[in-house]
């Protein structure tokens, strides 16, 4: 089955704001070597406890979507809108200049204190 959710989510970068260092190819799995690693750069944490809490939340999030059989996931979904302030689609089309027609889309996120969504891109289905 097609996941409703897939976290491709990798890559590190300094929390310092005036230093540049970042390494993209560091996997989610590895971050729990990465707690309270010094920035190789600057020296600043580069993965908080909380940095770290807040991208496992975020999976086990997109595992609990999919988990969801398809039977019970639109109630699910009007559960969870009547429960957490979401944006509405039209909201989130417009702030991101999605094409109309635009199903599944990649959202890139960051975690640093809290949890932030930084772009929406449409996928191609072709
Ligand atoms: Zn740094």
């Amino acid at each position: 089955m097609e996941q409703r959710i897939e976290v491709t989510g990798h890559g590190l970068k300094c929390d310092n704001p005036s230093c540049d260092w970042t390494d993209p190819t560091v996997q989610v799995d590895d971050y729990p070597q990465w707690l309270n690693a010094p920035c190789p750069k600057c020296g600043e944490n580069v993965l908080t406890e909380e940095d770290l809490n807040n991208t496992l939340m975020l999976r086990n999030i997109a595992k609990l979507f999919n988990s969801i059989p398809e039977e019970n996931f639109e109630e699910f979904l009007k559960e969870i809108k009547e429960t957490i302030p979401l944006s509405s689609e039209e909201e989130i089309f417009e702030k991101y200049d999605l094409p109309e027609g635009t199903e599944r889309v990649n959202v890139t996120l960051n975690v640093h204190k809290g949890v932030h969504i930084t772009n929406v891109k449409p996928i191609d289905n072709g």
